[in-house]
């Protein structure tokens, strides 16, 4: 596996999915909590440095579900991850990364 992608599960609390404590790594995902998976990919290198830098935004954005529970959370929330009328997450573009950061520093610090 990726070693930034083990680092990330690390500061996630470990291979066990939230909901169900299921602890098979073969059926573990990274999720997108909010649904901002199309703005913040973990397949961009730059992103997960991103989740790196910040322990306290990958504690916020993302968390481990297992194949199951990600694929009943997506048919009961739709794309975005999101309840209707819940409020929008605190969430980033890549390219509004240094500017945000600079603004909200005690954000993104835990
Ligand atoms: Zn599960």
């Amino acid at each position: 596996m990726n070693p930034k992608r083990l680092e990330i599960i690390e500061i996630l609390g470990g291979f066990k999915c939230k909901h169900c404590d299921v602890v098979d790594t073969r059926i573990l995902e990274i999720d997108h909590i909010f649904g901002n998976g199309k703005e913040m990919p973990l397949s961009d290198p730059d992103i997960m440095d991103i989740y790196l830098d910040n322990p306290y935004l990958c504690k916020t954005e993302l968390q481990i579900l297992c194949r199951n529970c990600h694929r009943i959370k997506s048919l009961e929330h739709g794309d975005l991850g999101r309840r209707k009328g819940e409020p929008k997450p605190i969430t980033v573009k890549k390219k509004d990364i240094p500017r945000i950061i600079l603004e909200n520093m005690d954000r993104y610090t835990s």
